[in-house]
């Protein structure tokens, strides 16, 4: 099938929910999932249109009591085309009629075209080929091609082109029963080829127009009608076509909302637009020239390992939810893409999987997204102040406001319950934008931003921190207590009265991290800007020594082996029972939801739902880690490292796609085998659905770009610290080589070369200083502009003697 092609024959509709995931078609602006243009939602289907940041909330009753949630809008459906022979029955969803259907979705052009033919009721069999993009040169418009052929037949064809108003958020059956009517409309109407509609949102009162020109080639309209009915309106166009004719139909689409920039009104911008667009075949060339570019600064090449084709997909998708029409949205990274609504299309610490692989290729959009958060520093402030705290208290789901969207209830589809959800209390999420801000800082070398965002952040979150930890007099060392790590299979110790962990490890080794960034910061800091910031914020000098205090005295539970324990209280849990389960249950990945049906809880228990104490070996290199915990008067035992690793991927289920990312980095220097099959298990996430029905609700957005990093940063040991940019290669066995282009500190298109016996770099000519690398820790090279150096690397130990490192230039 090629490294670029996703490719379905026939109909499957129970798979049909992931196809139309996988083959959601976007540009950071908008994103359509690959629903059928016929299609209406269903038990099979669900059409979805989401423009990233247009979320709405409402109200409604669940098990007795009242809940408010906020949801990325299903805006109106732009796809429906259908047609019918004479006076026949419309060509509708489903397999009736099919003769046969192939889809194809083409990674490099972004067009997805589906070719099919169908028989009616009267033996007319008609041969249809769609083709369809969202553009990633215009961000407002998309466009569908429609070729229908008279197999066997003569007569008139009439077909139906429409805008559907009538869509609600009603993609995920666990959130039935929740209110899910998000849209009224407006307006529908028509002038000449375009029709149009306009929506606004119940609550957040956003505009959504869509207008739609819809034109026909190859045969004369012999009829043109336009037909609306509540919600819904639609052009009817009949043709002739005598037996072998061929029709075609373009419906080019603009779409507005009332969050746009530098437009005279959103339907007025919607319409306009529509009209002047160009013809598909013009819009697919300036779309293709787009992805093209993007394709450019986006390649990383996998040798010629059948990973090949994930990874674009992977690419693609992300792509699609983050591009660099992103700069300027005000969004951050949902969870499930703008490709469904699990979750709602919040925002949560994902970003982490996300950010810091996107800054070595596409910075200014970075930045985008790290604005995205500073434009809610002040909802984090007031969730601080309110739980009794300084500094900033980001939210574990964030939304339009920055409010936190944590639902308090999760239904779990096994037992039929709805139950209390504590999620809210990983405040972790926090020390994720922290990391954040400082990996674009270290990609980018950004002073400006730093100074201007990016050090106020950094400070407001650390302060936090500063404020939440306890001082225990009798042990001299903070505590951090009511918080939850990134195992959501732990909310409090068993028979707690109240939820919460003491001492998640993760959370206080990266709350230290935070208060050393911050601290640094401040040093960083031009001393005028320095000055501003501390007056602003009215930081004195000693809650800046509060700062220093906290960040060498927080406490760091360990198991009585050394090895760091999740946190204060896991090792006197039960084992838990995992053959016996897998034995019983098969998929165990949602350990949650089997023991809650049985009536027990993952409290009781040393299992994790993912990677938790292992994120510190994930984010942090073994020697920062382990100066981190030097500082914190803890000696890390190098020994300890493995130990820990293998302690905890023994008590993990993997109920989250981000595990596999995170087990699969941790492993990439002492197992590279293992390494490997976490690796392709993390690409097999979405495409086949590991989770179990998960994709079709969305893609998991953290865990396909966190694959792309695992290629990116952890193979090749790729990182930017201080002004120094590291190497330090150990390809995976089943990986004959990477390749990528990758922007650093002013450079574009460094590219960057690795196989198993080492790593070429090469900078592109420009006005730019030489960089400074290091390669498996050896001496600092110097790499001017327009050179290119070829670093030998030295074997992995116990695979074959050590080479000799050397640098020549080429
Ligand atoms: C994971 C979280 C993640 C969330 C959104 C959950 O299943 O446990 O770590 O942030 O999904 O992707």
């Amino acid at each position: 099938m090629g490294a670029w092609l996703l490719r379905y024959d026939g109909v499957d509709p129970d798979g049909e929910r992931l196809r139309e995931s996988l083959c959601t078609l976007g540009n950071g602006y908008f994103a359509t999932r690959g629903a059928a243009p016929e299609a209406t939602a269903d038990a099979v289907h669900h059409p979805g249109t989401y423009v990233a940041g247009c979320y709405d909330r409402l109200t409604s009753t669940v098990a007795g009591r009242t809940t408010t949630n906020e949801d990325l809008v299903n805006a109106p459906n732009w796809l429906p085309l259908t047609f019918r022979a004479g006076d026949g029955e419309w060509f509708g969803s489903g397999s009736a009629g099919l003769l046969d259907h192939r889809q194809e979705l083409d990674l490099r052009r972004g067009v997805l075209t589906r070719r099919l033919r169908h028989r009616d009721a009267a033996g007319r069999d008609t041969a249809v080929e769609q083709q369809r993009l969202v553009s990633m040169d215009d961000p407002h418009l998309a466009a569908l091609r429609t070729v229908i052929r008279a197999e066997n037949w003569s007569g008139t064809l009439e077909i139906r082109s429409g805008l559907d108003g009538r869509v609600r958020n009603d993609g995920v059956a666990r959130y039935r029963g929740l209110a899910d009517a998000h849209l009224v409309i407006r307006s529908t109407g028509t002038d000449r080829d375009v029709i149009w509609l306009e929506a606004e949102t119940v609550t957040s009162a956003v505009r959504i127009a869509e207008a739609a020109r819809t034109t026909v080639t190859g045969a004369a309209v012999i009829r043109r009608e336009t037909r609306g009915e509540p919600g819904r309106i639609a052009h009817h166009l009949t043709v002739t076509l005598r037996r072998g004719d061929a029709v075609i139909v373009e419906k080019v689409v603009a779409l507005h909302t009332s969050r746009d920039r530098a437009t005279d009104g959103t339907l007025a911008a919607a319409r306009s637009r529509a009209e002047r667009a160009p013809a598909f075949a013009e819009l697919c060339e300036r779309h293709v020239l787009a992805w093209d570019h993007l394709w450019r600064r986006a390649r990383l090449d996998v040798g010629r390992s059948a990973a090949q084709r994930t990874v674009n997909l992977h690419m693609f998708h992300l792509l699609q939810t983050v591009s660099p029409h992103t700069v300027g949205l005000d969004v951050g990274v949902p969870a499930r893409g703008l490709h469904g609504e699990a979750y709602r299309g919040h925002v949560f610490w994902d970003e982490l999987f996300v950010l810091p692989f996107l800054g070595l290729r596409f910075p200014d959009v970075v930045r985008a997204l790290l604005l995205y958060r500073w434009h809610r520093l002040p909802a984090a402030r007031e969730a601080a102040r309110e739980a009794g705290y300084a500094g900033a208290m980001y939210p574990w789901q964030s939304g339009g406001d920055g409010r936190d969207e944590t639902p308090r209830t999760h239904f779990n589809p096994r037992s039929g319950r709805w139950l209390p959800d504590n999620s809210r209390l990983q405040r972790h999420v926090g020390l994720a934008v922290a990391f954040n801000i400082w990996q674009y800082y270290e990609a980018t070398g950004d002073l400006e931003f730093l100074s201007s965002h990016g050090a106020e952040m950094l400070l407001e979150i650390a302060r936090f921190w500063a404020d939440l930890a306890t001082f225990d007099a009798s042990s001299g060392r903070y505590d951090i207590r009511g918080v939850m790590g990134p195992d959501e299979y732990h909310d409090a110790l068993p028979g707690a009265a109240a939820p919460g962990l003491t001492n998640n490890a993760y959370t206080n080794v990266m709350a230290a991290w935070t208060l050393c960034r911050a601290l640094d910061v401040l040093a960083l800091l031009p001393s005028e800007r320095r000055a501003e910031l501390l007056e602003r914020l009215g930081l004195e000098p000693a809650e800046i020594a509060r700062l220093e205090d906290v960040s060498r005295r927080l406490r760091v539970p360990f198991h009585a082996d050394g090895v760091i324990s999740q946190f204060e209280g896991y090792e006197e849990l039960a084992e838990f029972d995992w053959a016996g389960y897998r034995a019983k249950y098969g998929d165990i990945r949602r350990l949650d939801r089997i023991l809650e049906a049985e009536g027990d809880t993952p409290n009781r228990y040393k299992a994790s739902k993912q990677a938790d104490v292992l994120m510190l070996f994930y984010l942090l290199s073994a020697d920062e880690l382990t100066a981190l915990l030097d500082r914190l008067g803890y000696r890390l035992d190098r020994a300890a490292i493995p130990r820990t690793v293998r302690y905890y991927l023994g008590r993990t289920s993997h109920g989250s796609t981000l595990s596999a990312v995170v087990h699969a980095w941790v492993l990439a220097r002492s197992d590279r085998a293992a390494s490997w099959r976490f690796f392709l298990e993390a690409l097999d996430g979405d495409l086949h659905d590991v989770q179990g029905g998960t994709t079709g609700e969305g893609v998991h957005l953290g865990a396909m770009a966190g694959t792309l990093d695992l290629a990116q940063r952890c193979y090749t040991g790729l990182e930017p610290r201080g002004d120094v940019l590291r190497l330090n290669p150990r390809l995976p066995p089943g990986l004959p080589g990477l390749g990528m282009e990758l922007r650093y500190r002013g450079h574009w298109g460094i590219r960057l070369d690795a196989d198993h016996r080492g790593v070429r770099v090469g900078l592109r000519r420009s006005a730019q200083p030489p960089i400074r690398m290091v390669v498996d820790g050896g001496p600092v090279t110097t790499i001017p502009a327009g050179r290119t150096v070829w670093f030998a690397t030295s074997a992995p130990a116990g695979e074959h003697a050590a080479g000799e490192r050397t640098a020549g230039t080429g």
